[in-house]
């Protein structure tokens, strides 16, 4: 781990490294009198979703690779009165707009860079003009925006989603190589055993919260899949469905998780998604009113239930069930 500072900036002794107040590893001041330590605090970046004559301007810096183009971006700074006034100061400098703010999007952690991105639509008039740390820029149809997998993307995406715009899933490529993968709608996903690599994919589609029918034992398991799934800073819920005894506790089970995380993106797996897209066309039909046929589609896209799982399904569309 590098220091942002070798030396304590107030009495220029060399910085140690380690627990600071019994809380996280900090580079401090190993003079106790002197008490400094280096917190190392996200800092807070604003970030324009800059609509410019009916498209979204998104620009290049001069130190991004060819084809990398983002919202316009930067610093907060200590002059600006507020995070709305910065944004449309950037805007000012970067683009050489006028801009106005139409809506406050949201704010979106960057662990990477250690920044708090603070996202606004900001609707701007007058000619282009590229500030110095810009290269070009692109204007895009809101309709044909690809929001990519990080702060600001998830920014734009967020902000496509509530104009009724249905952003591709990040990823969808990768998503599409787990076995059996099929998307139910925008908040969840459906599929057989990812691999370790694959739920990095899933993490960067934007998925919140993984559920995983498939028992520990069973040969198609990934070993330690929780350490995995948490490691990828995502929410792990097991509810183990034996293949010859699902029980309507496993489906209240399920329903119950699902009602936990609502809101959130949520992928549900199983070995080849058969549990699962069981469990899923009983969710949709039971507990969201959605037309038999309509569920009964995505189920059969994925298999034809045998007896054990039809008779399952029957008793549960029956009342059978809790
Ligand atoms: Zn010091």
């Amino acid at each position: 781990m590098s220091a942002a500072y070798q030396f304590c900036p107030r009495c220029a002794k060399p910085l140690t490294h380690g627990a600071v107040d019994g809380g996280s590893a900090r580079w401090h001041c190993p003079d106790r009198a002197c008490g400094f330590v280096h917190w190392d605090n996200p800092v807070p970046v604003v970030a324009a979703i800059v609509e410019h004559e009916g498209e979204i301007v998104l620009a290049r810096n001069r130190a991004w690779p060819p084809k990398m183009f983002a919202l316009i971006t930067g610093f907060l700074e200590k002059d600006d009165p507020d995070p709305a006034q910065g944004v449309l100061r950037e805007v000012a400098e970067e683009l050489g707009l006028q801009g106005r703010v139409e809506e406050f999007v949201g704010h979106y952690p960057f662990p990477r860079m250690n920044q708090l991105i603070i996202a606004y639509h900001v609707v701007a008039q007058g000619a282009i003009t590229l500030g110095e740390e810009l290269v070009e820029y692109r204007k895009i149809p809101p309709e044909k925006l690809r929001p990519w997998p990080a702060a600001t993307g998830l920014a734009l995406r967020d902000w496509m989603v509530k104009r009724g715009l249905t952003p591709l899933p990040f990823e969808f490529e990768a998503l599409k190589a787990i076995p059996a993968f099929r998307e139910i709608d925008s908040k969840l996903g459906t599929a057989g055993q990812p691999s370790a690599e694959q739920f990095r994919a899933v993490r960067s589609a934007g998925y919140q919260t993984v559920i995983n029918l498939l028992p520990s034992e069973s040969r198609f398991a990934l070993q330690r899949e929780r350490h995995i799934v948490e490691a990828e800073g995502l929410r792990y819920v097991h509810i183990p469905v034996a293949w010859e005894r699902p029980q309507p506790e496993d489906f209240e089970a399920f329903c119950a998780a699902l009602a936990e995380e609502a809101g959130r993106r949520v992928f549900v797996h199983c070995a080849a998604n058969k549990r699962v897209s069981a469990f899923v066309f009983l969710y949709r039909v039971l507990k969201l009113g959605v037309p038999r046929a309509q569920a009964q589609a995505d189920l059969e896209a994925i298999w034809q239930p045998d007896t054990v799982w039809s008779r399952f399904i029957e008793r549960m569309l029956a009342g059978a069930g809790p």
